[in-house]
This record gives structure tokens, C-alpha cells and sequence, in this order.
């Protein structure tokens, strides 16, 4: 157990109730707090504020960089209570959650009043609304619809004084100033906890098309890209990448997956329009991949004939876990331009190369974001070995401006790493935020920033010195 005071959990549980407080091993050891309402978010605040007390926001636990993990006996905040689907504003095409509220629960009901909520990852049935505003997360569908940023148009947050920051309205267009939302949003935890949102709706799509396709060079990947971008007219939806290493490992023996095209081309891509004249955009989508290979942008293709088939073939892209066939490995999430991509994953490999001769390094990602998925399999696990492959990954992308994380956040992994992409001046400003939001350093410490109360395995030795 941890070293949380016993007066401060009675005068929480007289906040929550006896069933507002409970412990689960498996969301890590100590009391995991569970109010239902914003209300109770803001008495639980102050009174851990008060009294100095360490707070983990906690959504759906899919967090990929130890965003909810607690290392200082830390009381973890649930919003699994706070669950509700507030409201469907028809004509404003808006949804109001509670930020407890299931990314999938909030995607169906969506799609029983005729809309989309675009914002799909592979977490859906766990992750919440509230983990997804605070990580601002991307997913399948960014390329035409965005990220998490570009789904919210209001906000509901707890600063840690226990302060409620109520929600703006529904209207796309608000200057009147900063725009505090998007402060929690990607905010992890560190600066408030999200409640409440108001989400936007798009209309929802009558015709879904997806295929397989080889791509004989990186040239022609990118080419391929910009071609499908513009004569699909702003219907595409996904323009999911892999390299022919995690290709053939993700569909070969050690995997339930069959192969949709043959072995061979350097590049594939499962790609994706969504359309509102299922006969046309057919045809349509046919006709551009014919044309696609013409002009030997792309050399096989195949295409998904209903839905069934549509859903096996995104199963094989979701299906990251056949990775663990390959453990010990690391994954990284990380971005560079577009034009950069080839260079550095061959830049990668040839480092890789040098030192461990039979590593394994898998490429895939949402290409048209600039953002790819790195996985280096590679020696013995230890975290020596995973501290230099990580200079070696994030090392590269300092040198071409790109970001060490793309769309999963910093959490604790990655914060020794902040440096390689934000500059002094930007981390001194956000610390300077932090302190404003936080006095007291409550909400997620130790999460995003290095600080004096770093756990020492935790640090890069490339970059402790750095920020
Ligand atoms: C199989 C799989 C596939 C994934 N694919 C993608 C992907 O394609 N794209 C992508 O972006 N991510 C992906 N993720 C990562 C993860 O699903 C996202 O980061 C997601 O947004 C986290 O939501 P959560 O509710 O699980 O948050 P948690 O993991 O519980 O928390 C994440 C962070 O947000 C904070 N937080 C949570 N709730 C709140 C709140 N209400 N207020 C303030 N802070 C809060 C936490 O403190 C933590 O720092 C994937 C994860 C899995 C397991």
C-alpha cells in the first residue's frame, strides 16, 4: 500500500461513497478513486490539493507511454463512473459526453442517429473519451478528418485546486481569445481533468471501399498518395503504409494471417474511401487503382468485395499484437516529414545494422500523417540495450525535425526525450504553464517533463542533461 494519508481517504470516501473507492491490481497497486459526477471530481481535488497529494487521471488504461502508471503513491482518478451520453444534438451534429464515456460506445451511438464520430483506433472498446481529448489521439482516419483536436469543440475540466472550468458552446467558430480547451486537450493528465466534451459529428458514410496494394518503390508510394488524395476528392480516409519486413511478418507462419498480395513488393498499403453513392464510388474506386496501375504507381491490388472482406483485412492491420511472437522488442511512435521517411528508416537500419547484425526492424504507419510505427526487436531486453535503441530512433528524428511521438503522447517513456523535439524555450514555457495550472505539482507528477523526482532508470543517459 501506499503512503496515503487514512484521514484524507475518509474524507474522499465521504465525497465518492464506499463504492467510489477501490483497489485493482491490475491498474497498478494502490486506491483507484471512482467519482460520479463533476462535482465530486472537484471535492476529491481540493482535498488532495490541500493536502499535497498525488493524482493520476484514469481513463481506459490504453495508454501506450506509462501515461497512467504511479510510481509515487499516487491515488489514481477514475471516470469510469462518469459514463453518460449527455446528448445528440441533431442539427448542430454534436454529441455531449461524459469523459468516462468508451470510444466505441460513443462511435455506435453516433451511427444510430446517421453520423460518424470519425476517431477509430485499435483501443476503441477500452479507451475513453476523456483518455482520448487528454492524449489528443489519431488513429486510422486522420488523414481526412484529423486528429482528436479537430473531433472536440468544447471541454469540461477540474483544475487541481478543484476549480471547474465549465464548457464553451457548440459553435465551430469561437475567437475570443485563447483557446483553453486545447490546453487539456494533449494536456495528459498534467494540467486538469477532463469531464466533460462536446464532440463533433460528420455525416455518416453510405459506401466504405478498401484494397491491398503493392508499391513497387518508396517514389511511387508517395506518388501513389498524392494521386489517390486528389482523385478521390477528399474521400480518403486511411492510407495505412507497411514495409515489406512487417508485411511478410504480420501475414506469414507465425500469424493466423494469409497474405492478401504476393510477397515481394518493398511497400503495401491498405487504403480506404468513404463515400456517399455506394454504386458509383465502386466503380469509381476501381477505376482509380486501374488507372493507380497504369501508371505503375501500384503493381497488384486487391480489393475487398463486401464488408466481410473489408474486415479481414483491417483485422491484419489492427492485429498488432502478433508482435509478441518477436519479443523482446520496442515500439515506437514516431513522425517525420513524408519525403524523409525512406531515408530514415534505411538510416535506421544501417545503425541498426552495425551493432546487431540480425536485429529485426518492422516499419508501418499512417503515411499520409507523417506518422510511422517503428518496432526494433533486438537483443536480450535489458534496458541498456533499449536506452541506445532509442537514441538511435529518436537521435534520427531530432535530426529531421520530426516529433518522438507522434500520436501516443510522452506519459513517463518518453519525457527524457521531450527535448528532441520541443526546444528549451517551448519546455520552459510549458513547465511555466504547468506551475500556473498546478502549483503543487498534483496532477500526473513526473509525467511529460523530467524533474527532480525522476526515478533514475527512467532518464536517458543521451538526454538527462538536456532539459
Ligand atoms: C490496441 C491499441 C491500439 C492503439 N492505437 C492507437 C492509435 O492508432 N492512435 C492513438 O493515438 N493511440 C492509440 N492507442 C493508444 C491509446 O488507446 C490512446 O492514447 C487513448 O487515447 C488512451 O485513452 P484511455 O482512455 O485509455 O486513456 P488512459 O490510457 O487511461 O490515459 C492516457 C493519458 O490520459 C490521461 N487521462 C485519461 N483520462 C483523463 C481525463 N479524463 N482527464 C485528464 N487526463 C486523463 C492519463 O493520465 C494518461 O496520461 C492504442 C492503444 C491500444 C491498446
Amino acid at each position: 500500500m501506499t503512503g496515503i494519508s487514512p484521514q484524507l481517504l475518509q474524507d474522499i470516501e465521504a465525497v465518492v461513497g464506499p463504492n467510489g473507492i477501490i483497489e485493482d491490481e491490475a491498474r497498478g497497486p494502490g486506491p483507484i478513486v471512482r467519482p460520479a459526477s463533476t462535482q465530486e471530481v472537484s471535492r476529491v481535488l481540493k482535498l488532495c490539493n490541500e493536502a499535497g497529494q498525488g493524482v493520476v487521471p484514469m481513463g481506459g488504461n490504453t495508454t501506450m507511454v506509462q501515461g497512467t502508471r504511479r510510481v509515487r503513491g499516487e491515488i489514481a482518478l477514475s471516470l469510469e463512473r462518469m459514463n453518460a451520453i449527455e446528448e445528440v444534438d441533431v442539427a448542430s451534429r454534436t454529441m455531449m459526453v461524459e469523459a468516462g464515456a468508451i470510444l466505441q460506445v460513443v462511435q455506435e451511438k453516433a451511427v444510430e442517429h446517421g453520423f460518424l464520430y470519425p476517431l477509430d483506433l485499435g483501443g476503441r472498446g477500452s479507451a475513453t473519451i476523456g483518455g482520448n481529448i487528454s492524449t489528443n489521439a489519431g488513429g486510422n482516419r486522420v488523414i481526412r478528418y484529423g486528429m482528436t483536436r479537430d473531433q472536440v469543440l468544447a471541454v469540461e475540466a477540474v483544475l487541481a485546486d478543484g476549480t471547474i472550468i465549465p464548457m464553451q458552446g457548440k459553435a465551430i467558430k469561437n475567437n475570443t481569445g485563447y483557446d483553453l480547451k486545447h490546453l487539456f486537450i494533449s494536456g495528459e493528465g498534467t494540467l486538469g481533468v477532463v469531464t466533460r466534451a462536446i464532440l463533433r459529428l460528420r455525416p455518416l458514410p453510405t459506401s466504405e471501399n478498401c484494397a491491398w496494394v503493392s508499391v513497387p518503390s518508396f517514389a511511387a508510394l508517395t506518388d501513389f498518395l498524392g494521386y489517390m488524395d486528389a482523385a478521390a476528392a477528399g474521400t480518403l480516409s486511411s492510407f495505412e503504409a507497411m514495409w515489406a519486413e512487417y508485411y511478410e511478418f504480420i501475414t506469414g507462419d507465425k500469424t493466423p494471417h494469409k497474405p492478401p498480395v504476393a510477397y515481394g513488393a518493398p511497400f503495401t498499403v491498405l487504403l480506404e474511401t468513404m463515400g456517399s453513392d455506394p454504386e458509383r464510388d465502386q466503380l469509381r474506386f476501381e477505376e482509380m487503382l486501374g488507372e493507380a496501375l497504369e501508371k505503375e504507381l501500384i503493381s497488384d491490388a486487391v480489393i475487398a468485395k463486401n464488408e466481410a472482406e473489408r474486415k479481414a483485412l483491417w483485422e491484419i492491420r489492427d492485429d498488432v499484437f502478433q508482435m509478441g511472437h518477436v519479443a523482446p522488442l520496442w515500439a515506437f511512435d514516431i513522425s517525420v516529414g513524408i519525403a524523409d521517411m525512406d531515408d530514415y528508416i534505411k538510416a535506421l537500419k544501417a545503425k541498426l545494422t552495425a551493432r546487431w547484425p540480425d536485429h529485426n526492424l518492422f516499419t508501418f504507419g499512417h503515411l499520409g500523417d507523417g506518422n510511422l510505427h517503428v518496432i526494433v526487436a533486438v537483443g536480450d531486453g535489458s534496458e541498456e540495450t533499449h536506452h541506445v535503441v532509442e537514441e538511435l530512433v529518436y537521435g534520427g528524428v531530432r535530426d529531421l525535425k520530426g516529433s518522438v511521438s507522434a500520436e501516443h503522447g510522452i506519459g513517463l517513456e518518453k519525457r527524457g526525450y521531450l527535448s528532441f523535439t520541443r526546444s528549451p524555450e517551448e519546455i520552459a514555457l510549458m513547465k511555466q504553464m504547468k506551475q500556473l495550472f498546478d502549483p503543487k505539482g498534483i496532477l500526473n507528477p513526473g509525467k511529460l517533463f523530467m524533474d527532480e523526482g525522476t526515478m533514475p532508470e527512467m532518464a536517458s543517459p543521451l538526454n538527462s542533461a538536456a532539459e
